[in-house]
């Protein structure tokens, strides 16, 4: 893979010698006047699904049952056909990912309609492990197109940390995507410290991205998308840092979808609590203190949404993201919308600080 981009990146270099004047150099022409390269772009949120794993999940799963269902409580609805061929199609992919922008896509499966925790855990950790390694295919067919996240079966941590590290060390994956909370589990019980310390051992990226919400509430109005997620993303995010997940493994790189969901945007509750009754949390300092440590992705929206993230955790820590095929059409003109983030940082955004968190050379 990185051989691979990196020729592309050659080439291109070659092309820009060809171009310069190779006679009569004068003082002006000699002068720096191209324009700045192109910045590589890799969208860091871009689903894949396998037929034989969704065959399996489809039903059970939150996007069957609270959104795609024609009405709300009725049988699970059908995922669109728009939808599954752009998930299965990897010709399609790349064409789409060109007409984008986009150079590279970070592959994981959707959660949404591909989650197995509802499973007894060696039957989801037989299909997880196929389900993977359908991923690791895609990305060994493409790999200066891709590269992959997998899934594990988090009801049974120990599977879970096996199967992670199968994905890191044998299918050649940067990581695991996993949903934000396991069965009404939240991800930062203590039943869950084999995953992490396992993830933070191999260096894997951890990418948090629920697969619904099963409150009955977000069943009306397609809430389960617009309030769900982000909710979703808010309690995994406190019950890692207040069940001290943080803290006891400091080394994790944890990648929130949706921006991070509604908390970077009001941990001024979080902060006034922790100052009103001191010493009654594992929390070490403000709770906003701790955004820096997480990443997030840009699948926000509003570009004021995105500058104003910006204020709250540092710039390296955002990443270009579409959520393909579901939601930004327009990842790279929506990250150049920003108005407060400078046009270097922009650039970082579209790729660097992905590569640096992946360890993809680019
Ligand atoms: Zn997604």
């Amino acid at each position: 893979m990185a051989k691979s981009v990196k020729k592309t990146r050659k080439k291109s270099t070659r092309r820009a010698t060809r171009a310069a004047p190779n006679k009569k150099i004068t003082r002006a022409t000699a002068r720096p006047r191209a324009p700045a390269p192109k910045p590589f772009v890799i969208d860091f949120h871009a689903h894949i699904v396998v037929p034989e794993v969704l065959a399996f999940t489809y039903g059970n799963s939150m996007f069957a049952q609270a959104v795609a269902a024609p009405q709300q409580g009725g049988a699970p609805g059908a995922l669109p056909e728009e939808m599954r061929v752009r998930m299965t199609d990897m010709a399609l992919r790349l064409k789409e990912m060109d007409a984008m922008g986009v150079d590279m896509q970070v592959i994981s499966p959707s959660i949404l309609q591909q989650c197995t925790y509802f499973a007894d855990a060696d039957a989801a950790l037989k299909v997880e492990r196929l389900g993977n390694e359908r991923v690791a295919e895609a990305v060994g067919q493409h790999p200066d197109r891709l590269v992959g996240l997998g899934s594990v079966p988090m009801q049974d941590a120990a599977l879970a940390a096996q199967e992670l590290e199968r994905c890191v060390r044998d299918l050649d994956l940067k990581g695991v995507i996993i949903s934000s909370n396991v069965n009404g589990a939240e991800i930062g019980e203590e039943k869950f410290r084999p995953f992490w310390a396992k993830a933070e051992e191999i260096g894997a990226t951890i990418f948090i991205h629920p697969a619904g919400s099963p409150d009955p509430r977000m069943r009306r109005h397609r809430q389960l998308i617009t309030l769900g997620q982000p909710l979703e993303e808010a309690f995994a995010m406190s019950s890692l840092l207040y069940e001290g997940v943080i803290d006891a493994f400091p080394g994790l790189k944890i990648v929130f979808a949706h921006g991070g969901g509604f908390l970077p945007f009001y941990t001024g509750r979080h902060d006034n609590d922790f100052r009103a009754r001191p010493g009654t949390t594992r929390l070490k300092g403000d709770f906003s203190s701790y955004l820096p440590r997480f990443h997030y992705d840009t699948v926000l929206f509003n570009p004021d949404m995105l500058d104003f993230l910006a204020t709250k955790v540092p710039v390296s820590h955002l990443m270009l993201a579409s959520d393909y095929p579901f939601a930004e059409k327009r990842p790279v003109e929506y990250v150049r919308r920003a108005k407060t983030i400078s046009r270097q940082d922009q650039d970082a955004i579209l790729g660097a600080n992905c590569a640096r968190v992946l360890g993809i050379s680019i």
